[in-house]
Protein backbone atom coordinates (compact mmCIF):
# COMPACT_ATOMS: atom_id res chain seq x y z
CA UNK A 1 0.00 0.00 0.00
CA UNK A 2 2.65 2.20 0.07
CA UNK A 3 4.68 2.21 -2.76
CA UNK A 4 7.26 4.15 -3.38
CA UNK A 5 7.46 6.63 -6.76
CA UNK A 6 10.86 7.80 -6.72
CA UNK A 7 13.26 8.73 -4.35
CA UNK A 8 12.25 12.32 -2.11
CA UNK A 9 15.34 13.95 -3.49
CA UNK A 10 14.97 12.34 -7.39
CA UNK A 11 12.35 14.99 -8.24
CA UNK A 12 13.98 18.22 -6.39
CA UNK A 13 15.59 19.32 -9.23
CA UNK A 14 12.43 19.83 -11.35
CA UNK A 15 11.56 22.73 -9.53
CA UNK A 16 8.94 23.92 -7.41
CA UNK A 17 5.51 21.40 -8.27
CA UNK A 18 2.66 23.49 -10.63
CA UNK A 19 -0.43 21.82 -8.52
CA UNK A 20 -3.04 22.88 -10.88
CA UNK A 21 -6.57 21.63 -9.83
CA UNK A 22 -5.89 18.36 -11.77
CA UNK A 23 -2.70 17.43 -10.08
CA UNK A 24 -4.70 17.98 -6.86
CA UNK A 25 -7.61 15.99 -8.41
CA UNK A 26 -5.32 13.26 -9.80
CA UNK A 27 -3.59 13.00 -6.24
CA UNK A 28 -6.39 13.00 -4.28
CA UNK A 29 -7.56 10.29 -6.19
CA UNK A 30 -4.65 8.62 -6.08
CA UNK A 31 -4.84 8.92 -2.10
CA UNK A 32 -7.76 6.81 -2.15
CA UNK A 33 -6.65 3.66 -4.19
CA UNK A 34 -3.50 3.49 -2.04
CA UNK A 35 -1.81 3.99 0.59
CA UNK A 36 0.81 6.25 2.60
CA UNK A 37 2.84 6.22 0.19
CA UNK A 38 1.00 7.38 -3.14
CA UNK A 39 0.24 10.72 -4.62
CA UNK A 40 3.44 12.19 -3.06
CA UNK A 41 4.86 15.86 -4.71
CA UNK A 42 8.35 17.05 -4.19
CA UNK A 43 7.81 19.82 -1.75
CA UNK A 44 9.74 23.23 -2.73
CA UNK A 45 12.81 24.27 -0.83
CA UNK A 46 10.45 27.30 0.41
CA UNK A 47 7.93 25.56 1.26
CA UNK A 48 9.55 23.23 3.13
CA UNK A 49 9.95 25.61 6.24
CA UNK A 50 6.33 25.94 6.59
CA UNK A 51 4.35 24.86 9.33
CA UNK A 52 4.77 20.86 9.51
CA UNK A 53 1.11 20.04 10.14
CA UNK A 54 0.15 21.21 6.65
CA UNK A 55 -3.44 22.97 5.90
CA UNK A 56 -6.40 21.00 6.40
CA UNK A 57 -4.86 18.05 8.87
CA UNK A 58 -6.93 19.55 12.10
CA UNK A 59 -10.21 19.64 9.87
CA UNK A 60 -10.05 16.12 8.98
CA UNK A 61 -8.62 14.96 12.18
CA UNK A 62 -11.73 16.42 13.85
CA UNK A 63 -14.19 14.42 12.34
CA UNK A 64 -13.14 11.08 13.00
CA UNK A 65 -10.56 11.01 16.22
CA UNK A 66 -11.51 13.92 18.58
CA UNK A 67 -10.06 13.55 21.64
CA UNK A 68 -7.42 11.15 20.26
CA UNK A 69 -4.41 12.88 21.83
CA UNK A 70 -5.80 11.75 25.19
CA UNK A 71 -3.86 9.15 27.14
CA UNK A 72 -6.39 6.38 28.15
CA UNK A 73 -4.36 5.01 31.51
CA UNK A 74 -4.74 1.45 32.33
CA UNK A 75 -7.82 1.05 34.85
CA UNK A 76 -6.59 0.03 38.31
CA UNK A 77 -2.58 0.89 37.20
CA UNK A 78 -1.56 3.34 40.22
CA UNK A 79 -0.43 6.85 39.36
CA UNK A 80 2.76 7.25 38.68
CA UNK A 81 5.03 7.44 41.38
CA UNK A 82 2.44 6.47 43.81
CA UNK A 83 3.13 3.79 46.25
CA UNK A 84 0.81 1.51 47.63
CA UNK A 85 1.91 2.04 51.33
CA UNK A 86 -1.74 3.43 52.16
CA UNK A 87 -3.61 0.86 51.17
CA UNK A 88 -4.59 -1.66 54.56
CA UNK A 89 -2.40 -4.69 54.56
CA UNK A 90 -5.43 -7.06 54.32
CA UNK A 91 -6.83 -6.11 51.82
CA UNK A 92 -3.88 -5.06 49.62
CA UNK A 93 -3.66 -7.32 46.65
CA UNK A 94 -1.05 -9.55 46.45
CA UNK A 95 2.16 -8.58 44.43
CA UNK A 96 1.85 -10.03 41.09
CA UNK A 97 4.34 -9.94 37.98
CA UNK A 98 6.19 -6.64 38.07
CA UNK A 99 5.11 -4.40 35.52
CA UNK A 100 7.56 -3.81 33.03
CA UNK A 101 6.70 -1.21 30.75
CA UNK A 102 5.20 1.22 33.89
CA UNK A 103 6.18 4.53 33.39
CA UNK A 104 6.29 4.37 29.56
CA UNK A 105 4.02 5.84 27.12
CA UNK A 106 3.46 4.52 23.68
CA UNK A 107 1.83 5.71 20.72
CA UNK A 108 -0.20 3.79 18.50
CA UNK A 109 -1.34 4.46 15.05
CA UNK A 110 -3.70 2.09 13.31
CA UNK A 111 -3.43 2.87 9.69
CA UNK A 112 -5.76 4.13 7.14
CA UNK A 113 -9.74 4.54 8.49
CA UNK A 114 -13.25 2.68 8.16
CA UNK A 115 -14.79 5.96 6.06
CA UNK A 116 -11.66 7.19 4.60
CA UNK A 117 -13.11 5.63 1.11
CA UNK A 118 -16.53 7.50 1.16
CA UNK A 119 -14.95 10.78 2.40
CA UNK A 120 -12.20 11.96 -0.68
CA UNK A 121 -12.81 15.37 -0.03
CA UNK A 122 -11.63 14.74 3.47
CA UNK A 123 -8.89 12.88 3.25
CA UNK A 124 -7.60 14.07 -0.85
CA UNK A 125 -6.69 17.41 1.03
CA UNK A 126 -3.08 17.43 0.61
CA UNK A 127 -0.75 18.24 3.88
CA UNK A 128 2.89 18.96 4.01
CA UNK A 129 5.09 15.97 5.44
CA UNK A 130 8.45 18.08 4.65
CA UNK A 131 9.68 16.36 1.91
CA UNK A 132 5.99 16.34 -0.25
CA UNK A 133 2.48 17.43 -0.24
CA UNK A 134 0.38 14.22 0.13
CA UNK A 135 -2.64 13.37 0.58
CA UNK A 136 -4.24 13.63 4.48
CA UNK A 137 -4.62 9.84 4.26
CA UNK A 138 -5.69 6.61 2.20
CA UNK A 139 -8.32 4.36 2.32
CA UNK A 140 -5.74 1.64 2.43
CA UNK A 141 -5.20 -2.02 1.08
CA UNK A 142 -7.15 -5.03 1.20
CA UNK A 143 -6.91 -8.75 0.33
CA UNK A 144 -8.35 -10.25 -2.50
CA UNK A 145 -11.75 -11.26 -0.61
CA UNK A 146 -11.92 -8.13 0.63
CA UNK A 147 -10.65 -7.90 4.03
CA UNK A 148 -9.67 -4.49 4.33
CA UNK A 149 -6.63 -2.87 5.86
CA UNK A 150 -7.65 -0.68 8.31
CA UNK A 151 -9.77 -3.63 9.96
CA UNK A 152 -6.54 -5.17 10.16
CA UNK A 153 -4.87 -2.52 11.73
CA UNK A 154 -7.35 -1.37 14.24
CA UNK A 155 -7.63 -5.05 15.19
CA UNK A 156 -3.99 -5.38 16.09
CA UNK A 157 -3.65 -2.26 17.56
CA UNK A 158 -6.47 -2.87 19.83
CA UNK A 159 -5.07 -6.48 20.58
CA UNK A 160 -1.26 -4.23 21.15
CA UNK A 161 -2.92 -1.76 23.50
CA UNK A 162 -4.35 -4.50 25.84
CA UNK A 163 -1.28 -6.44 25.94
CA UNK A 164 0.94 -2.92 26.46
CA UNK A 165 -1.41 -1.61 29.11
CA UNK A 166 -1.10 -4.93 31.24
CA UNK A 167 2.47 -4.19 31.12
CA UNK A 168 1.71 -1.13 33.03
CA UNK A 169 2.22 1.35 29.82
CA UNK A 170 0.39 4.05 29.06
CA UNK A 171 -1.33 3.73 25.38
CA UNK A 172 -2.06 6.74 23.09
CA UNK A 173 -4.36 5.74 19.96
CA UNK A 174 -4.90 7.51 16.74
CA UNK A 175 -8.15 6.42 16.46
CA UNK A 176 -10.85 4.82 18.96
CA UNK A 177 -12.80 3.32 16.34
CA UNK A 178 -12.76 1.96 12.58
CA UNK A 179 -15.60 3.64 11.25
CA UNK A 180 -14.49 7.15 11.07
CA UNK A 181 -12.31 9.12 8.76
CA UNK A 182 -8.69 10.14 8.99
CA UNK A 183 -7.02 12.03 11.12
CA UNK A 184 -4.42 13.30 8.49
CA UNK A 185 -0.86 11.39 8.35
CA UNK A 186 0.41 14.82 9.82
CA UNK A 187 -1.92 14.95 13.17
CA UNK A 188 -1.45 10.73 13.59
CA UNK A 189 2.47 12.10 14.22
CA UNK A 190 1.85 14.67 16.17
CA UNK A 191 -0.64 12.81 18.83
CA UNK A 192 2.52 11.34 19.46
CA UNK A 193 4.79 13.60 19.87
CA UNK A 194 1.73 15.89 22.27
CA UNK A 195 2.11 12.49 24.70
CA UNK A 196 6.04 12.26 24.61
CA UNK A 197 5.95 8.83 23.62
CA UNK A 198 8.94 6.87 24.75
CA UNK A 199 8.18 5.11 21.66
CA UNK A 200 5.50 5.20 18.34
CA UNK A 201 4.46 2.76 15.81
CA UNK A 202 2.28 3.03 12.48
CA UNK A 203 0.73 -0.55 12.34
CA UNK A 204 0.24 -1.25 8.90
CA UNK A 205 -0.19 -4.06 6.22
CA UNK A 206 1.07 -3.85 2.47
CA UNK A 207 -1.06 -3.92 -0.75
CA UNK A 208 1.86 -4.83 -2.70
CA UNK A 209 2.49 -7.44 -5.69
CA UNK A 210 0.38 -10.54 -5.49
CA UNK A 211 3.75 -12.40 -5.88
CA UNK A 212 5.40 -11.03 -3.04
CA UNK A 213 5.47 -12.10 0.67
CA UNK A 214 6.59 -11.40 3.77
CA UNK A 215 7.12 -7.99 5.99
CA UNK A 216 8.88 -5.25 6.46
CA UNK A 217 9.63 -2.71 9.57
CA UNK A 218 10.37 1.31 8.05
CA UNK A 219 12.72 3.56 9.90
CA UNK A 220 12.76 7.10 9.19
CA UNK A 221 15.44 8.67 6.65
CA UNK A 222 17.76 11.80 7.51
CA UNK A 223 16.34 14.84 6.33
CA UNK A 224 17.89 18.06 7.57
CA UNK A 225 16.32 19.99 9.55
CA UNK A 226 12.87 18.06 9.98
CA UNK A 227 11.52 17.21 13.35
CA UNK A 228 12.48 14.06 13.23
CA UNK A 229 15.91 14.63 12.87
CA UNK A 230 16.71 13.93 16.72
CA UNK A 231 15.13 10.71 16.93
CA UNK A 232 16.81 9.28 13.85
CA UNK A 233 19.03 7.15 15.72
CA UNK A 234 16.33 5.70 18.54
CA UNK A 235 14.13 5.11 15.74
CA UNK A 236 16.21 2.68 13.64
CA UNK A 237 16.91 0.55 16.90
CA UNK A 238 13.56 0.72 17.57
CA UNK A 239 12.83 -0.81 14.15
CA UNK A 240 15.66 -3.25 14.41
CA UNK A 241 14.01 -4.64 17.83
CA UNK A 242 10.91 -4.76 16.43
CA UNK A 243 11.71 -6.25 12.89
CA UNK A 244 13.98 -9.68 15.12
CA UNK A 245 10.56 -10.01 17.38
CA UNK A 246 7.89 -9.70 14.82
CA UNK A 247 10.50 -12.52 12.88
CA UNK A 248 11.58 -14.38 15.58
CA UNK A 249 7.67 -14.41 16.86
CA UNK A 250 5.36 -14.73 14.04
CA UNK A 251 7.56 -16.96 12.00
CA UNK A 252 6.64 -14.57 9.14
CA UNK A 253 9.77 -13.80 6.38
CA UNK A 254 11.14 -10.80 5.96
CA UNK A 255 9.90 -8.84 2.45
CA UNK A 256 11.11 -10.71 -0.66
CA UNK A 257 9.90 -7.55 -2.60
CA UNK A 258 10.69 -4.41 -0.64
CA UNK A 259 13.17 -3.62 1.70
CA UNK A 260 16.52 -5.30 2.99
CA UNK A 261 15.99 -8.21 5.50
CA UNK A 262 12.74 -7.05 6.92
CA UNK A 263 14.50 -3.14 7.31
CA UNK A 264 13.84 -0.42 5.36
CA UNK A 265 14.30 3.58 5.34
CA UNK A 266 12.32 5.94 3.93
CA UNK A 267 12.09 10.19 3.49
CA UNK A 268 8.21 9.78 2.11
CA UNK A 269 5.99 9.18 4.96
CA UNK A 270 4.60 12.42 7.09
CA UNK A 271 4.06 10.46 10.11
CA UNK A 272 7.84 9.18 10.03
CA UNK A 273 8.84 13.08 9.47
CA UNK A 274 7.30 14.43 11.86
CA UNK A 275 7.66 12.60 14.39
CA UNK A 276 9.55 14.18 17.36
CA UNK A 277 9.69 10.92 19.07
CA UNK A 278 11.08 7.29 18.33
CA UNK A 279 8.73 5.66 15.80
CA UNK A 280 8.59 3.06 12.70
CA UNK A 281 6.02 1.58 10.42
CA UNK A 282 5.38 -1.90 10.13
CA UNK A 283 3.67 -3.66 6.80
CA UNK A 284 2.60 -6.80 8.66
CA UNK A 285 2.68 -8.58 5.58
CA UNK A 286 1.44 -8.66 2.20
CA UNK A 287 -2.79 -8.48 1.39
CA UNK A 288 -2.77 -9.28 -2.37
CA UNK A 289 -0.64 -11.96 -1.50
CA UNK A 290 -2.75 -15.51 -1.15
CA UNK A 291 -0.52 -16.88 1.66
CA UNK A 292 -0.01 -13.66 3.54
CA UNK A 293 -3.68 -12.89 3.21
CA UNK A 294 -4.67 -15.90 5.08
CA UNK A 295 -2.66 -15.36 8.03
CA UNK A 296 -3.71 -11.58 8.20
CA UNK A 297 -7.55 -12.58 8.15
CA UNK A 298 -6.96 -14.98 10.77
CA UNK A 299 -7.60 -13.74 14.70
CA UNK A 300 -5.05 -15.97 15.89
CA UNK A 301 -2.39 -14.92 13.89
CA UNK A 302 -3.32 -10.95 14.60
CA UNK A 303 -2.57 -11.68 18.38
CA UNK A 304 0.21 -13.04 17.88
CA UNK A 305 1.63 -9.93 15.90
CA UNK A 306 0.36 -7.72 18.69
CA UNK A 307 2.26 -10.17 20.87
CA UNK A 308 5.67 -9.97 18.59
CA UNK A 309 4.89 -6.22 18.35
CA UNK A 310 5.02 -6.11 22.38
CA UNK A 311 8.05 -7.80 22.35
CA UNK A 312 9.92 -5.62 20.03
CA UNK A 313 8.31 -2.41 22.36
CA UNK A 314 9.86 -3.88 25.49
CA UNK A 315 13.17 -4.81 23.99
CA UNK A 316 13.71 -1.38 22.70
CA UNK A 317 12.57 0.58 26.32
CA UNK A 318 14.53 -2.03 28.43
CA UNK A 319 17.69 -0.44 26.41
CA UNK A 320 16.43 3.36 26.22
CA UNK A 321 14.75 3.61 30.07
ZN1 LIG B 1 -1.35 1.20 4.98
Amino acid sequence: MMRRRGRPGSTRAAGPPRLGLTGIALLATAGLAGCAGAGGTTLPASARSLSSTGAGAGAAAGTGASGTGQAARTPGAPPAGQRPGNVPLSTAAPTRTAQPLAGQVIALDPGHNGANWSHPAIIGQLVNVITEWKACDTSGAQTDAGYPEHAFTFDVAMRLARLLRAEGATVVLTRHNDDGVGPCVTQRAAIGNRAHANAAISIHADGGPSSGTGFEVIAPGRIAGAPDAPVIGPSGRLAADIRNAYHRITGEPYSDYVGTRGLDVRTDLGGLNLSTVPKVFIECGNMPNVGDAARLTSPRFRERVAVALEAGFTAFLDRHS
